[in-house]
């Protein structure tokens, strides 16, 4: 069966070509899938303007969208298993990382589905006339184009179809070229719920063949894109002459503040959880570690002993802990990263290296790494790896602390680690961040706001926001008791 899904109908690349998928965590061939060109894409942008102009996706109620996205939750659960296996052969995530994150998804759609059937956006305003009827209604964006990374495939999809569906747009989604298969299976899903044709369209392929087009396109009034910032640049200049709607979840380079009361063994247990959780491929990972000058020595220690301990493997070794890098050019990428710091005076304390292990050598592995006494001028500090790496800094004082944390051009996420409840609340409020933890690391809810300040984006996911993104308020103003005005009279 084809891959692409245009117009309601699974068709193959218009001109044939196709991709080989491989698994990062020992290259063994997952698929082959259909590649689509530009003609594609522009067909599948034709197809979501047709449903949305003339469709009934856009003029179905809200309530009837709403449910449509608490089935495909109730069809997510049942096929829980067969996605979850898609999507760490695509990953090379361990099974039971994909597992926690078919069950997120699936908590998103019913998040979103509940949303919208409770409707209730509708705004009555009181002009002081009564004879006017002045209200705001909400009405969907148009066509949107998503367009997703590999890191958690089908997590950030949920979190833009959902909403976008839910909100009575249609859409085109284009998922990273290196991990399209849950995207397959979640439009099948879309289809079986009753969605009807032309309203969701995929698209699989390159960012510059596919991706490109459909944050240029005249016909696409919204683009929501998540991703790395260079790309995410690209897009933002892409869709300026067309005057797109603009949705950019970016990327960060979070920190993880200790502070010297915290309680040590659940500080460290969450550090190495906070940066090597999926080998670091992770927007929120916890990357710059700032500890308080007192507690340095110690607590690096014991990091550094245990990061030494973590198993690597593959998706289906119950003994591992983490797993590959995505590609072979992803973990060149961190190599050159961690030799420039080690170039500018940063201390190797573990890992810095691909693993032994005879078992691992024909996955993306590298250990986890982590590299003392680095200072924020540090290109491995100051940009985003995402890797398994650790750079730590010391601090002295609050003050310190929050200017090293706030030392970046990202604003996605942090945390910090103290028992002190009034410097947790000051701090706090002091980081510029989208998110922030107070003794906690990684935890979302689909309820809360998910985004970042500064250059980790533009806008909102989850959350009652993450809905308005995909809407477009509308005054209606209607004189119930017209007159003449006698302006010019
Ligand atoms: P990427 O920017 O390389 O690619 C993301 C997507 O954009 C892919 O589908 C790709 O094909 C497409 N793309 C590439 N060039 C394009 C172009 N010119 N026009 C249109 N589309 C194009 O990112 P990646 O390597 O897939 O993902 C990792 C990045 O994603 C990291 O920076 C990470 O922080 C970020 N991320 C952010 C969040 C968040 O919530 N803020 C979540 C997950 C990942």
């Amino acid at each position: 069966m084809p891959e692409l899904f245009i117009d309601g109908r699974w068709t193959a690349a218009v001109d044939g070509q196709v991709r080989e998928i491989r698994c990062p965590a020992d290259g063994t061939p997952v698929a082959t899938v259909d590649e689509a060109g530009p003609k594609d894409a522009a067909a599948a942008v034709a197809a979501a303007r047709d449903a949305f102009d003339r469709g009934p996706w856009p003029r179905t109620p809200a309530a009837e969208r709403g449910r449509l996205l608490l089935r495909v939750a109730d069809f997510l659960e049942r096929d829980k298993a067969d996605f979850a296996r898609a999507e760490s052969l695509d990953t090379g995530k361990r099974l039971v990382e994909s597992e926690i994150d078919m069950d997120d998804i699936a908590n998103c759609f019913r998040y979103f589905g509940n949303l919208v059937c409770a409707g209730g956006t509708e705004r009555v305003i009181d002009t002081g006339d009564p004879a006017v009827d002045s209200r705001v209604v909400h009405e969907p964006v148009g066509v949107c184009s998503l367009i997703t990374p590999w890191n958690y495939p089908l997590l950030q999809t949920a979190w833009k179809v959902a909403p976008a569906l839910g909100a009575g747009n249609t859409f085109v989604l284009k998922p990273s070229e290196l991990t399209p298969h849950t995207a397959i299976l979640l439009m099948r899903l879309l289809e079986e719920a009753g969605l009807p044709p032309g309203a969701g369209n995929l698209l699989l392929g390159s960012g510059a063949t596919v991706g490109a087009p459909i944050t240029t396109d005249e016909r696409v009034d919204l683009v929501s894109f998540t991703g790395g910032l260079v790309t995410g640049r690209r897009i933002m200049a892409a869709a300026a002459p067309t005057v797109k709607k603009i949705a950019l979840e970016l990327g960060g380079k979070n920190p993880n503040i200790v502070f010297a009361d915290a309680d040590f063994d659940t500080a460290v247990d969450y550090a190495l959880m906070a940066v090597f959780l999926h080998s670091g491929q992770v927007c929120s990972a916890g990357a710059r570690l700032l500890v308080q000058q007192e507690l340095h020595d110690a607590f690096v220690d014991e990091v550094v002993a245990r990061a030494r301990e973590i198993p690597l493997g593959g998706p289906f070794d119950e003994n591992a802990r983490t797993g590959p890098l995505i590609s072979e050019e992803h973990r060149a990428k961190i190599e050159s990263y961690v030799a420039a710091g080690l170039a500018e005076g940063a201390v190797l304390r573990c890992g810095g290296r691909r693993p032994d292990d005879t078992a691992l050598q024909n996955g993306f592995y590298y250990l986890p790494t982590v590299l003392d006494d680095c200072t924020p001028g540090m290109s491995v500090v100051r940009d985003e790896s995402f890797g398994p790496v650790m750079t730590v800094e010391r601090f002295r004082d609050e003050d310190e602390a929050v200017a090293l944390a706030n030392d970046t051009v990202y604003g996605l996420a942090g945390g910090l680690w103290t028992q002190d409840s009034e410097l947790a609340q000051r701090v706090s409020s002091r980081l510029r961040a989208g998110t922030v933890w107070i003794n906690d690391f990684h935890p979302y809810v689909p309820q809360a706001e998910w985004g970042g300040m500064k250059q980790s984006g533009v806008g909102r996911e989850l959350g009652p926001a993450g809905l308005a993104e995909y809407q477009e308020p509308k005054h209606i103003w209607r004189n119930t008791a017209p007159r003449p005005q006698r302006w010019f009279a």
